[in-house]
């Protein structure tokens, strides 16, 4: 059946500006790192894809090497934009990334830009777009002066292959080298996209958080549910269908008594704020306004739903951050 949209996609989702831009994000966005290859199915990845639209859920983030195999995600993810999200084009802010190893030989990874040129080429090809809204230096490369990789995200801007340049997981000082390079270039860094949750603060401890804001660079924070860790999935153990029992990206090892522990005292404060754990995880991520969006995965539509939920709740008390960030810190 003809899919269409939910009338109501935009009444409750929260928009926020993307650093200085003129771009808005939703708090909330889905990425397509897992469960989108074309080892899973794929019509549950189309559930996924309408449920996120149908909640006002417009930025989708995916990567040239996301699957198994690589490049399959965003096979899919475009066979959905043919099939269910024809005609919704303008409503959608679709990124990819290049860094991570994506063919074999020399110049199928990392920053130069015979590589990145090239990945953006083959992800558009994959996708069936004519551009994405962000394209990404996926990963900082000690070994490639970072006038070529910005060079190359410049060019990719300047030729119409992405409207808007951002990296991931650069530290705070070759994240200001890098928007200083782009600046000179006329090409504004539009956001960074580093890991945050509660377990993982690094972004607060090396001082990325502060220097985003400061240099007006948006922010998308990816694993805001520490893989799954952050809601109430392993609390009677680890399911079959978990992305820990399936030996994925998350190390069963991490799913210790300690952390059960402490994933039962934030379920306890969670409940009394009247939301789930996945849901609080989300709006501590977005709570002081130093983030844009949150980036979740999913397996189900249900869980796209659940986390959309964050939103109606957002504020903390001095006293629940406290009681926090004693039972989780890095
Ligand atoms: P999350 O921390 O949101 O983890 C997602 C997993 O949490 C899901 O697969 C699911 O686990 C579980 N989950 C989600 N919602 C719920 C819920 N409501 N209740 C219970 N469990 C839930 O993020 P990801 O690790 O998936 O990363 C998100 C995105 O970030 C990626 O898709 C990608 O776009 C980006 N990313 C970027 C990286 C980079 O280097 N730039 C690196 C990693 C990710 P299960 O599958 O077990 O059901």
């Amino acid at each position: 059946m003809t899919y269409r949209p939910s009338d109501t996609r935009y009444d409750s989702m929260v928009y926020r500006r993307c650093g200085a831009s003129g771009v808005k994000l939703p708090a909330v966005s889905l990425g397509l790192w897992h469960n989108f290859g074309g080892d899973s199915n794929h019509e549950n990845k189309r559930a996924m894809c309408r449920t996120a639209f149908d909640l006002g859920i417009t930025h989708f983030d995916l990567a040239n090497n996301y699957g198994p195999p690589p490049g399959s995600a965003e096979e899919a993810f475009g066979e959905i934009l043919r099939t269910d999200l024809d005609g919704y084009r303008d409503e959608l802010i679709i990124s990819s990334k290049a860094g991570y190893h994506m063919w074999n030989g020399p110049y199928g990874e990392w920053g130069s830009r015979k590589y990145l040129m090239a990945s953006c080429d083959a992800s558009l090809k994959r996708m069936g777009l004519d551009y994405v809204d962000i394209f990404y230096s996926h990963r900082f490369d000690p070994d490639t002066p970072l006038e070529e990789t910005m060079g190359a995200l410049a060019d990719i801007v300047s030729s119409g292959r992405a409207l808007y340049a951002g990296i991931s997981s650069y530290n705070t000082e070759k994240t200001r080298e890098a928007v200083a390079i782009l600046d000179e270039m006329g090409v504004p860094m539009l956001i960074h996209q580093p890991s945050y949750n509660m377990f993982n603060r690094w972004v607060e401890t090396d001082g990325l958080k502060d220097a985003l804001l400061d240099l007006g660079v948006g922010s998308i924070a990816f694993t805001p549910l520490a893989q799954g860790m952050l809601s109430t999935k392993y609390l009677n153990g680890i399911p079959t269908d978990s992305r820990a029992a399936q030996d994925k990206s998350l190390d069963k090892s991490l799913i210790t008594p300690q952390a059960i522990d402490a994933i039962k005292g934030l379920n306890a404060i969670a409940e009394e704020r009247g939301q789930t754990l996945a849901q609080m995880a989300i709006a501590w991520v977005l709570r002081d306004g130093g983030i844009t969006t949150a980036l979740i995965g999913a397996s189900k539509p249900s869980q796209i739903t659940d986390c959309a939920g964050a939103i109606n709740n957002l504020d903390f008390t001095a006293d629940e951050l406290a009681r926090i960030d004693a039972l989780a810190g890095d």
